[in-house]
């Protein structure tokens, strides 16, 4: 194993195309040569290469452990109705796709979902709801994750669009609680500061039926594990999901800070975070070195072979 992430890595290594995101203004200050790769299997062995340590912001890849608090804490029918499962084939930050569907949220990985899924945990009050979200993100990561003052910030001074989401969602009726302070939440939960290892182990938490093999600790049920892969799989590399399921076969979930999560259900969480993005705004790096590891390590879950009887 520790061979063959050697090898993702250096393959991918030879890539230096795309652009460290910008429209987040410290974002725009990561360094677009760090590379990190790390995967963590069921067992909870991990095998890493290159930048493992070095930490970023969450961004959306949040969004995929914040609707597995949700699911767990609402039930599989609810999450279903309130926040959907269907792909929107347009931009995570779409206005369009909200007006086009009667205002639900469609999906929790673009960024109405994603606000309408913060915004149904089941919390006392915006504090609360914070709390909720910073521990149930630090279980899935077996160590206390911190905010990152800086990209929090300079998101909440820049980020008037996922407020024009939020009101436009509050107006339809799909967000009841105050659309201001949910947008607060979700960005603070967008600034929770993690690094590849992290993310790898959170991945493991959701390969493994929902149990951290690193600390042997359930976070989530079972069925809201496997829940929460399946809209990973459906929507989790924004406009080009499709393109992922075909090429590597694997629920994945990217971010704008170079974050790319990826999960081999029963298997190990792959985590990447290389910042150069590709033009929707997933890793180019993380993407080379993931679908390497899918494929020599046979991780594509369509994979089959055909039943030949024998008698
Ligand atoms: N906080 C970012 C936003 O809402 C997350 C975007 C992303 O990573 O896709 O715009």
């Amino acid at each position: 194993m520790d061979r063959l992430v050697d090898a993702a890595f250096a393959h991918a290594s030879r890539h230096a195309e795309g652009a460290v995101a910008d429209y987040i203004p410290a974002l725009a200050s990561a360094d677009p040569a760090l590379f990190g790769l790390s995967v963590v299997g069921v067992d909870g062995e991990a095998h890493e290469a290159g930048d493992t340590g070095s930490r970023f912001s969450i961004q959306s890849i949040s969004k995929a452990f914040v609707y597995a608090l949700l699911c767990d804490a609402v039930g599989h029918e609810e999450a279903l109705a309130v926040v959907g499962v269907n792909n929107t084939g347009l931009a995570f930050n779409s206005v369009v796709a909200i007006e086009l569907n009667d205002g639900h949220p469609m999906n929790p990985m673009v960024n109405a979902g994603a606000l309408a899924t913060t915004a149904l945990l089941p919390a006392s009050d915006a504090a609360d709801r914070w709390h909720l979200i910073q521990r149930g993100l630090s279980l899935f990561a077996g160590r206390d994750l911190a905010l990152d003052e800086e990209v929090y910030r300079s998101e909440a001074a820049t980020n008037q669009r996922n407020g024009a989401i939020a009101q436009l969602m509050a107006s339809y009726g799909r967000i009841t609680e105050d659309p201001a302070e949910v947008v607060d939440v979700y960005t603070r939960q967008c600034s929770l500061l993690v690094d590849a290892h992290d993310l790898a182990v959170m991945g493991a938490t959701l390969a493994d039926g929902g149990v951290n093999p690193v600390r042997g600790v359930r976070v989530v049920a079972a069925d809201v594990a496997r829940d929460t892969l399946a809209v990973m799989a459906a929507s989790g590399l924004y406009e080009n999901s499709g393109e992922w399921l075909f090429e590597v076969g694997l629920p994945g979930k990217s971010g704008v800070s170079g974050g790319l999560l990826t999960v081999a259900p029963g298997k190990a969480g792959i985590a990447a975070y290389a910042p150069r993005l590709d033009g929707v705004g997933n890793s180019v790096r993380g993407q080379i070195a993931t679908a390497y590891l899918s494929r020599v390590l046979g991780l594509n879950v369509f994979v089959s072979t055909a039943y030949i009887p024998t008698a």
